[in-house]
């Protein structure tokens, strides 16, 4: 024991920075995982070397690889030479067959258990990523790290709970019977989640069973009475991402009053069915009208700023993703918390998990992610390659980056992708010990995002068709468009604004007004229907995103656009409409050349499941 504690009180001073205050004691519990970390990262190369053949050797009589040519061979030097980078569109008739059923090891050769479902879509659908049984307990060793990690710089969060809005979400079956559904979906109902022995780190107010519940209304509710009527227990607040934790305060915005008549009389709601659900929350909920008076008080005002701190008091940072599409977030976020620290703590996909950020209290501009080599096999395809389309020559392994530049990352995984791509661009901004950390820079091709959505522009581009062949009639076309990621409000939604021309205008009529309101609102509605099932969905089923809204600007206005942009030192000659705008002066004018806005006036069609009209 003695050993133990003296060799994790070191670890863990490796692991904190030199300009950290004074080490926090080191658990017995932690040294192990803080080990961990260490000894995988001090020589990358030999850990990433041995996943390759790992995976190659479990892989070997694989379609796909015997397909390559690698016949057998598990050295880097073959694999380097015969396995070609690969895209989502390039596995697809793969994994259509694994879907349809076919049992063979086509990229895998241990079975394929599941089908986790990306965010990230393809043809307007969201990608199948196969996964094994195995994975699980990867994915779990990686969240394992995550508390050790924590506890060196904020002690004692196993004194108390955490308030962690997370959710399930709908999942369907493949033709060939396997599940296909979120990687954290898929988490959350596996037994590691459910059968969890307790954990002093992880000891959230929300009931198992209120997770679980897949109606988005019934779970949120559940977990928010929980986390109102355990607020002094809650040492942390959070959700995956940024956008999922200000969906709650909304929720708490919306429906405190019901909240505290279920506190002050101890009965939960009616609105929540779900017998499992209202079986947990009776083992939590008494009778409290002390706290119901709080909440009333904290809520009628009318005054949000602070809300986190002033119900949660014991509050000490904010467990959520900040970095990439959610930074938008972030200003709401310290609105909310009053400046709360927020922890972007891992770095993960359903293709695979990644890595951990090692100095979890940084500010969101400063956050790095260090890849853990034991997870797949990375490497690494510098952004000037990428941008003329690159080739598998060009792939840089983890332990050969080089500090400062911008990569896309490439993975191979034990579950049988092979140097895939997974359009991430990452730029390396250090080392631990000698694995390189990574800041996530952005996903390749989005837009839009205003959760887990990611609209491309040639998906906006099909939107706006689609939607203006309903100005035709009306002798009305688009001529230019632009759009925003509309945050302000919540949940956020997009604005896409339009200039319009008449072809025949009538005198002193714009186009704008030749065509008539409902006209307008109903093509709001069909660029819904055309964007992507992960839009779809969030706008359905999770009411995370707004109805889509489109605001008419008045003719000229792309016009000022380019005159702006040639004034701030654009070429005319290269000048092109930007398709998305962040830059606040640009927002400010096209705002200021509004003639009018139109919101959809429906939810679009969304079922789960593929489908088959694409
Ligand atoms: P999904 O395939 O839906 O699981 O989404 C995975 C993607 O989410 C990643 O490839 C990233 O683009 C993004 N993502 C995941 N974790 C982070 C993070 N910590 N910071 C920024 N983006 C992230």
């Amino acid at each position: 024991m003695a050993v133990m504690a003296e060799v994790s009180t070191t670890t863990g001073a490796a692991l904190r920075s030199p300009a950290s205050p004074a080490p926090a004691p080191v658990k017995e519990g932690d040294a192990e995982k803080l080990r961990f970390i260490e000894e995988m990262t001090s020589d990358v190369d030999a850990v990433q070397e041995r996943v390759l053949a790992e995976i190659l050797a479990r892989n070997a009589d694989t379609e796909y690889l015997t397909n390559c040519g690698l016949a057998g061979a598990t050295d880097r030097a073959t694999f380097r030479a015969k396995v070609p980078m690969a895209t989502y569109e390039d596995l697809q008739p793969y994994i259509r067959r694994i879907a349809d059923g076919d049992r063979s090891p086509i990229l895998s050769g241990h079975p394929v258990s599941e089908f986790l479902t990306s965010s990230g879509t393809s043809a307007g659908e969201r990608k199948l990523m196969p996964t094994i049984e195995d994975e699980l307990n990867r994915r779990q060793l990686l969240y394992s790290l995550q508390m050790p990690v924590m506890n060196l710089y904020v002690p004692g969060m196993d004194k108390g709970k955490a308030l962690h809005f997370l959710f399930v979400k709908s999942e369907t079956k493949t033709p060939g019977g396997l599940a296909a559904r979120p990687v954290l979906t898929s988490y959350y109902k596996s037994n590691h989640f459910k059968n969890r022995p307790f954990d002093a780190y992880n000891n959230y107010t929300s009931p198992t069973a209120a997770i679980l519940c897949a109606d988005a209304f019934q779970s949120m509710y559940a977990q928010m009475v929980c986390g109102l009527v355990q607020r002094h227990d809650v040492l942390r607040v959070g959700a995956v991402f940024a956008s999922g934790l200000l969906r709650a305060i909304r929720f708490l915005q919306l429906n405190w009053e019901q909240l505290a008549a279920d506190i002050e009389t101890g009965a939960l709601t009616p609105r929540v069915t779900d017998p499992s659900v209202r079986e947990a929350v009776a083992d939590i909920l008494r009778p409290d009208s002390e706290l119901a008076a709080v909440i009333r008080a904290e809520c009628s005002s009318g005054d949000w700023a602070g809300i986190i701190t002033r119900i949660w008091p014991n509050t000490k940072y904010l467990d959520v993703i900040v970095t990439g599409a959610m930074a938008q977030y972030i200003p709401t976020l310290k609105y909310y918390s009053g400046g709360l620290p927020m922890a972007c703590t891992m770095y993960a996909s359903s293709e695979c998990y990644f890595g951990l950020n090692l100095r979890p209290m940084c500010d969101p501009s400063e956050v790095s992610y260090t890849l853990m080599p034991n997870m797949c096999y990375f490497e690494f395809l510098p952004m000037d390659a990428a941008a003329s389309g690159g080739d598998a020559s060009q792939l840089v392994d983890l332990a050969r980056v080089e500090l400062g530049r911008e990569y896309e990352l490439v993975i191979t995984t034990y579950a049988g992708l092979n140097r895939y791509r997974v359009g991430d661009v990452l730029q390396v901004t250090g080392f631990h010990n000698s694995a390189p950390q990574f800041r996530f820079v952005r996903r390749k091709n989005v837009l839009l995002s205003i959760e887990s959505d990611k609209t491309d522009e040639a998906e906006l581009q099909r939107a706006v068709e689609r939607a203006s062949a309903l100005l035709r009639p009306h002798g009305a076309t688009v001529v230019e468009y632009t759009s925003q990621a509309y945050t302000k409000s919540i949940p956020g939604h997009y604005v896409i604004y339009w200039e319009l021309l008449a072809k025949t205008p009538a005198d002193g009529v714009g186009a704008g007004e030749a065509v008539d309101r409902e006209t307008l609102d109903q093509c709001c509605l069909q660029m819904e229907e055309a964007l992507n099932s992960v839009y779809r969905q969030s706008r359905v089923a999770d009411g995370s995103i707004g109805p889509l809204e489109i605001r008419v600007v008045r003719p000229g206005t792309f016009e000022e656009l380019m005159d702006y942009a040639i004034s701030r030192g654009a070429s005319i000659n290269q000048y092109k409409v930007p398709r998305c705008v962040t830059f606040p002066p640009i927002i400010e004018l096209l705002d200021s050349r509004v003639v009018s806005s139109h919101f959809s006036p429906a939810l679009p069609h969304w079922t789960p499941g593929q489908r088959n009209d694409d």
